[in-house]
């Protein structure tokens, strides 16, 4: 409603028209506004719009198709993080490049959700290393030196931790929009519910299969392989951004014939000439899972995205 020159109405008519327009929609004008979220992955986009429902508007930084490791942020991510009420990341040191982002963003009043916090971590080659773990016990040096060191960040792979990571992001949207909290308590029952059954219902389909071991791109899989059953035999990469070397290359060669590595899981992220030269020298399959969603189509969401990975996962393992 304008009231320009051409408005005939006299001023105080004017101002009962304004007057009515507020009774009419006192509530309305404001219900409508969204609460701007920026989070760092997509992955976290998917969880808060599941709990946040049509009162959020959330912006992810990086795309499915972008690697977590090695993001650069764009000037528009500084202006997204500037309006933004609530923002939503990993931590764990996955996402170096958020920090500089919120700090030139100066919002000392905005709310930062980390959601790995609580989240039992798994250290980068723990699990295939025993003996290892057990010098940690006697070495205390060691073991003072694990403590510090932060744990593999790709958390969100397993169910579990979405689940905890879900949690946090409704206290947080609770937090800065407490009107709305019956309702995301609502979204959030329903949506841990959902992922309770995704997990059992996987887990089923994972236990038939006699052979389960994989050699994967980099370690983005280890909380996945644990919660579902599948066993990582190696990694191509141990960091992103680098290459593997020639020695590296002959001990996973050797290593997956030892232990009878039939599939290579490649991720779409990142360079597929390295697992296509290893599936030539030892005759596995490779397949093409991705740790974030909207990278391969058919998984937009984060349960699309982990019935798919497992799907295919099982498929190739079968040798179908
Ligand atoms: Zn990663």
């Amino acid at each position: 409603m304008r009231f320009g020159r051409r408005d005939k109405k006299s001023p105080s008519q004017a101002v009962l028209l304004l007057l009515g327009s507020l009774l009419l929609f006192p509530i309305g004008l404001h219900a409508e506004e969204k609460i701007p979220v920026v989070v760092t992955l997509p992955v976290l986009k998917d969880f808060t719009e599941q709990v946040g429902g049509p009162y959020v508007e959330v912006k992810s930084l990086i795309t499915g198709l972008e690697s977590e490791h090695t993001y650069t942020p764009k000037p528009s991510d500084i202006l997204a993080v500037k309006r933004a009420d609530l923002l939503v990341k990993i931590g764990l040191g996955l996402e170096i490049w958020v920090n500089s982002l919120i700090k030139n963003a100066d919002r000392p009043d905005l709310k930062i959700v980390t959601t790995s916090d609580g989240v039992g971590l798994i250290r980068d080659h723990a699990e295939r290393n025993d003996h290892d773990r057990r010098d940690e016990t006697i070495d205390r040096q060691h073991a003072f030196k694990e403590q510090h060191t932060m744990g593999n960040p790709h958390i969100w792979l397993d169910p579990e931790n979405a689940k905890i990571m879900v949690r946090h992001i409704t206290e947080g949207l609770i937090d800065v929009d407490p009107a709305h909290k019956a309702e995301y308590m609502r979204n959030q029952s329903r949506y841990i519910m959902e992922l309770e059954s995704l997990e059992s219902e996987l887990k089923k389909q994972v236990s038939q299969l006699a052979n389960r071991n994989i050699v994967t791109h980099h370690p983005a899989w280890p909380y996945y392989a644990r919660r579902f059953g599948f066993v990582i035999k190696g990694d191509i990469l141990t960091q992103v951004g680098t290459e593997p070397s020639a020695k590296h290359m002959g001990d996973l060669i050797k290593l997956m014939e030892r232990e009878k590595v039939k599939v290579i899981v490649s991720e779409p992220q990142l360079n597929p000439k390295i697992p296509q030269t290893l599936a030539e020298e030892t005759g596995a399959a490779v397949v093409v899972l991705s740790p974030l969603p909207g990278a391969v189509p058919g998984t937009e969401t984060y349960i699309d995205l982990i019935r798919t990975n497992t799907e295919t996962l099982i498929r190739a393992l079968e040798g179908r």
